[in-house]
């Protein structure tokens, strides 16, 4: 069993118009101990519902998460169990995540007090600092004192006072400007190989993750369509939506972003297209596409993929 275990997760949430969405489709993800797993897709694929629904932030609407082989109980007025404590997540606004009217050193002892019960590794404040490369002697400053990257250090320390086993970053590194996401890139990097922590990377910058995660997940319209060991999924694509993706990150503007190009539009979510999702913009759909949803299945050993031309793909 994987350290963090997502099973056919469902997330619906009523949308503007009153209709209901289905952002999360019945999803699969996987993180071990010492990994990092990337998740990818264009903005609205469901990336941050199928990470906040991991914690536990939001409830499901069908399947399961499980955290180190117990269920992850969605929070709600109940305190979090103890140990689902040690799943921790990491946002993308460094800014709004952190209680402005708190010094940092007392968001961090927060963390503590929950480690505390389990006898954390990180004993006090100024360790989980220096830890995220911060300066012990900062803790009685205010958030706003601080620069975007330093904050989303002071974010990551509040995390790791907690000793997580598990860390799900949601685009921890996209609201920042570019030297601040390497180096919050590289001390994640850090942290993953030290503390043995299992990472789930949302994120929407390939660049970075072709250099960071061990395994990168595809998602498209609320569903997985690829899970590869992420040279193995740069060197071929086995999607025909990877394919397009990773095609974007060898352009030459070289910003590593997804391409506006991909044909289409990314079509409406309360009403996804039948049959497979991606078929109409597909630059290789035949007629069975439009009717029949490929199942995500293994490919070759240590890939999955879901579409029903993965093996032409891959030959
Ligand atoms: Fe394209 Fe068909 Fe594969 Fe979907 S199943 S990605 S439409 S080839
Ligand atoms: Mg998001």
């Amino acid at each position: 069993m994987s350290l963090l275990e997502v099973r056919n997760l469902f997330v619906r949430y009523r949308g503007h118009s009153g209709a209901v969405v289905t952002a999360v489709a019945g999803c699969d993800i996987d993180v071990e101990e010492g990994q990092i797993v990337a998740l990818v897709g264009e903005s609205g694929c469901g990336k941050s519902s199928l990470g906040k629904a991991a914690v536990g932030l939001i409830s499901p609407a069908g399947g399961s998460v499980t955290f180190d082989g117990a269920p992850v109980e969605p929070l709600g007025r109940k305190a979090r169990p103890p140990a689902q404590r040690r799943l921790q997540m990491v946002f993308q606004d460094p800014f709004s995540s952190l209680n402005p009217r708190r010094p940092i050193g007392d968001l961090i002892a927060d963390g503590l007090r929950v480690a505390a019960g389990h006898g954390g590794t990180l004993r006090s404040v100024g360790e989980c600092l220096e830890r995220v490369g911060l300066s012990a002697g900062i803790a009685d400053r205010f958030p706003h004192q601080f620069s975007g990257g330093q904050r989303q250090r002071i974010a990551i320390a509040r995390a790791l006072a907690a000793d997580p086993r598990c860390i799900v970053a949601d685009e921890p590194i996209s609201a920042l400007d570019a030297s601040a996401q390497a180096s919050i890139a590289n001390l994640l990097v850090d942290l993953v190989a030290d503390l043995r922590v299992g990472l789930l990377f949302i994120s929407h910058d390939l660049s970075i993750v072709r250099r960071i995660a061990d395994v990168t997940t595809v998602m498209y319209l609320g569903k997985i369509v690829e899970r590869a060991p992420s040279e193995a999924l740069w060197a071929r694509p086995a999607h025909p939506y990877s394919r397009g993706l990773i095609g974007a990150i060898t352009e030459p503007d070289g910003e590593g972003r997804l391409p506006d190009d991909l044909p289409g539009d990314v079509p409406d979510p309360v009403a996804p297209p039948p049959g497979c999702r991606f078929h109409p913009r597909c630059p290789i759909a035949i007629e069975r596409c439009a009717v029949e949803e490929p199942a995500f299945r293994a490919i070759v050993p240590g890939r999955m993929a879901a579409c029903h031309l993965a093996e032409t793909l891959l030959a």
